[in-house]
């Protein structure tokens, strides 16, 4: 049962909303609040049968989505558009239900997941092919754009809107039809979106959804099944890792938004109060628990004490509560798993010299609640320092030297986000270029935008979403030659 629902019969009946192109499995799969572990809904849990008979409907509707327009298709995506924007606060309330964050980012979420759509609406109109001059005079050359075909989705519960809409609306403004299947712990909001990209009006087939407890059997088989194409993936490194093998047989294309270990660097030369308010937002927000949150802070000596004070200052200032609850900053983790790994970083740290500076305890004994913690004292041999936290956990490494810090914040097989604080013009050139990252905050600590290419090099993924460059990874290219001209 969700609370805080303006029109609770909305989307169908909340606790069992239907997957959309598929039928209801027996068995079903218990939704979970994480602020009070009630049971918020219980959905059909769905397996291999009913993820390839979406795949059937989403193959056989392909052709036709296909043959729509571009501009019918952004029409359809611009109806889905509006109908979040008109329900965004039950949206927010359903997310803030089922994954635990403020129900003010709950709403930013939701805006920046109808942003995507917007931006693809739009975008659908914008693919252009090639001509080329021809190498001789009886022939002309030509490169034409054409959708992939069907795309198994999979996402994680951190975004569970925003990464949905991110990852679904450049396939389907490109041709593609979609099966998607959502965290385990998060299916109720992209329940809900399905419910109104239904009503938006996409013809039978072309949207999927698969509730399912038993990811690894339903990703196997979006990976096997020879009518899937293209497979868009959204979470850890180490099942982006498993995906890609179980396409490596069909060759089949892949894009990875995968983890992340990302620096923030404070030069001597920063502007402390602006890079006190970045490490804030790029640590904190969503509990840590953002694929791009700053995992190392790294501050040099000159400014490292005033860093340190106005940063603990500022993360004990930050309340911790339900998210439904007025004035609360930082939301429950998503499990208990989530609150081991933080207690084990921060033990670790400890045992090897770490000063615990503020927080670093379980808050009550209900939900899965984690003071804001500061770590002092933090060296690279420390696990906290390698791997993800995913926790608002902030361990500060103080440095002297200016180019060491480039090549230690380098040191991972992780390269999504950074993020760095510097004035000087030609550090700030020299530092933005070294860093071996798909994304590089200068001066922010937020720089997630439907109108950039989102994604990471080496081991944190392939491909990008947002921007125009999201569209091309779900088109192919066919070159057409043409002889005697
Ligand atoms: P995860 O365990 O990899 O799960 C992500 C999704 O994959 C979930 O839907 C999950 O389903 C599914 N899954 C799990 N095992 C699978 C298998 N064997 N085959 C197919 N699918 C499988 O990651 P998470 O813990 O939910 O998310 C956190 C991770 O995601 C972090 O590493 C974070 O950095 C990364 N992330 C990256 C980005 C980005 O844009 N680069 C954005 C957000 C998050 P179940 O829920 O049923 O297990």
């Amino acid at each position: 049962m969700i609370r805080h629902l303006r029109s609770p019969d909305l989307f169908g009946p909340i606790d069992r909303l239907p997957a959309l192109g598929t039928r209801m499995g027996e068995r079903t799969l218990e939704v979970l609040n994480p602020s009070t572990g009630e049971v918020l809904a219980e959905l059909p849990d769905m397996g291999v049968e009913e993820t390839c008979a979406a795949i059937d409907k989403a193959y056989v509707a392909q052709p036709g989505w296909a043959g729509f327009t571009a501009r019918e298709r952004s029409d359809v995506l611009w109806r889905w558009h509006q109908l979040i924007i008109d329900h965004a606060d039950d949206l927010a309330a359903i997310l803030t239900a089922e994954m635990g964050k403020p129900l003010a980012e709950a709403k930013s979420e939701i805006s920046h997941a109808a942003a995507y759509l917007q931006w693809y609406a739009e975008e659908a109109n914008r693919v252009y092919g090639e001509t080329v001059s021809a190498p001789s005079a009886d022939r002309r050359m030509l490169v034409i754009k054409q959708p992939i075909g069907v795309v198994g989705t999979i996402t994680p519960w951190n975004f569970p809107a925003s990464m949905v809409a991110r990852k679904i609306s450049p396939a389907l403004a490109a041709g593609c039809t979609i099966v998607l299947k959502p965290a385990e712990q998060t299916p109720l909001v992209a329940g809900a979106m399905f419910a109104l990209a239904h009503q938006a009006g996409f013809p039978e087939g072309v949207v999927n959804l698969i509730y399912a407890s038993e990811a690894d059997a339903v990703g196997r088989e979006l990976c096997t099944n020879p009518k899937v194409r293209k497979i868009s993936f959204t979470g850890s490194t180490e099942i982006g890792r498993l995906l890609m093998r179980q396409c490596s047989a069909q060759i089949k294309k892949v894009s990875l938004e995968l983890g992340g270990n990302a620096p923030f660097i404070v030069f001597d030369d920063a502007d402390i109060d602006a890079a006190v308010d970045g490490a804030i937002q790029a640590k904190y927000r969503n509990a840590g628990q953002t694929c791009v949150s700053a995992n190392r802070l790294y501050v040099q000596s000159g400014v490292h004490d005033e860093f340190v004070e106005k940063f603990v200052e500022r993360a004990r200032q930050l309340q911790v509560g339900d998210g439904f609850a007025r004035g609360v900053d930082i939301g429950p983790l998503i499990d208990k798993k989530a609150l081991a790994k933080i207690e084990s970083h921060i033990a670790d740290a400890v045992a090897k010299g770490g000063a615990i500076r503020c927080g670093g305890k379980r808050i009550g004994t209900n939900g899965t609640f984690f003071q804001p913690t500061v770590l002092t004292g933090v060296t690279s041999e420390m696990t906290v320092a390698r791997e993800e936290t995913f926790g608002p956990l902030a361990p500060i490494i103080r440095f002297k030297d200016a180019d060491q810090v480039v090549r230690d914040a380098n040191e991972t097989i992780y390269g999504l986000a950074a993020y760095f604080y510097a004035s000087n013009l030609k550090r700030v050139w020299r530092v933005a270029e070294s860093l071996e990252y798909g994304m590089v905050g200068v001066n922010t600590g937020r720089m997630s935008s439907e109108a950039a290419p989102f994604g990471g090099i080496k081991q944190s993924g392939i491909g990008r979403e947002g921007s125009r460059h999201g569209l091309e990874d779900y088109l192919e290219m066919k070159y057409l030659c043409m002889g005697g001209i």
